[in-house]
């Protein structure tokens, strides 16, 4: 059995103990919810469910894609819960969450890719929890992207986040069944359709890409006018998954953070523990306040 790779220092995180870790963990439980950050194995659980910040993931914990970075199950998905959005907005209004972060699994099995939960979603948090900013982390809709974007940016949330995870070199090991260009193009297609959506977009870092290739990638993003970005290190969930090839350091993740602010990005996170929904709704709610 491989060995598991040793983190650096600066890798270092909190076991999940408190209060509201176990309060969270519990409401969504009860509520049948997902979280990305449970399926994902994501080191900041411990500080987010703290401070009760959570992403709830939708469309089941099943995932018909099979990414070498990504810790979710795949496989034949189950049916799509009809309480799910009702769900959602049960958890964000109980939480008293101002801004709410909603992803899901790919769903390539369904006719509209799973975009007409994300509507149901939106609506739903929108009547019940009308101050809570939405922020939503989709996937690409390969296929059906035009009608799943008009239907998602017609229900309006605030953020329409997607990430485009490395550089496209390393699509076909890491990510071989997305392409590049085509969610570049998601993301540009969001603007053109409605600009007072922000965009957002991240790479995970330590896949084995050069420098030269993160700037191009970033080049990319604000070509497709994508508003913010994070980037931050990615860790192998478990020995199976694609291996860690650096840990990059966090003076590097500065020096990126610096470059992705000069390109004009509104908001920029980078970190080795940044990930795409960590620290969200502050980010957000400073830039929306600056
Ligand atoms: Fe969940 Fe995102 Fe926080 Fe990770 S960073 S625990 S995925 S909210
Ligand atoms: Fe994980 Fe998303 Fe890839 Fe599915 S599509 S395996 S949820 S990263």
């Amino acid at each position: 059995r491989p060995e598991r790779q040793r983190k650096p220092d600066w890798i270092r995180v909190k076991a999940p103990v408190s209060k509201g870790y176990h309060e969270t963990r519990q409401l969504m439980r009860d509520l049948s919810l997902n979280t990305v950050c449970e399926e994902a194995a994501c080191p900041n659980i411990g500080e987010c469910w703290t401070k009760k910040h959570a992403t709830v993931m939708i469309l089941g914990d099943v995932c018909t894609r099979a990414c070498a970075f990504c810790n979710v199950k795949t496989g034949m998905p189950r049916k799509v819960d009809p309480l799910e959005p009702e769900h959602t907005a049960l958890a964000a209004a109980k939480m008293g969450l101002e801004h709410i972060v909603i992803t899901s699994v790919d769903r390539d099995d369904l006719p509209d890719g799973g975009a007409g939960q994300f509507v149901k979603v939106i609506k739903a948090l929108r009547r019940e929890t009308p101050n809570t900013t939405i922020e939503i982390l989709t996937p690409d809709f390969r296929g059906k992207m035009r009608a799943s974007i008009e239907a998602i940016c017609e229900a309006g949330p605030d953020v329409f986040n997607h990430n485009l995870e490395t550089v496209p070199r390393l699509y076909p090991t890491i990510r071989p069944g997305a392409r590049y260009y085509s969610s570049l193009r998601l993301l540009e297609e969001v603007k053109a359709h409605d600009p007072m959506i922000f965009t957002k977009s991240g790479m995970m870092l330590g896949l084995g890409e050069q420098r030269l290739e993160v700037h191009q990638v970033m080049d990319d993003m604000r070509s497709a006018q994508i508003d913010f970005i994070t980037l931050g290190q990615y860790l192998q969930p478990t020995p199976k998954h694609a291996k860690v090839e650096d840990f990059v350091k966090p003076q590097v993740f500065d020096a990126y953070g610096s470059i992705a602010r000069a390109k004009g990005f509104l908001q920029v996170a980078s970190s080795p523990l940044t990930r795409s929904s960590y620290h969200a709704g502050e980010d957000f709610a400073q830039m929306r306040d600056a």
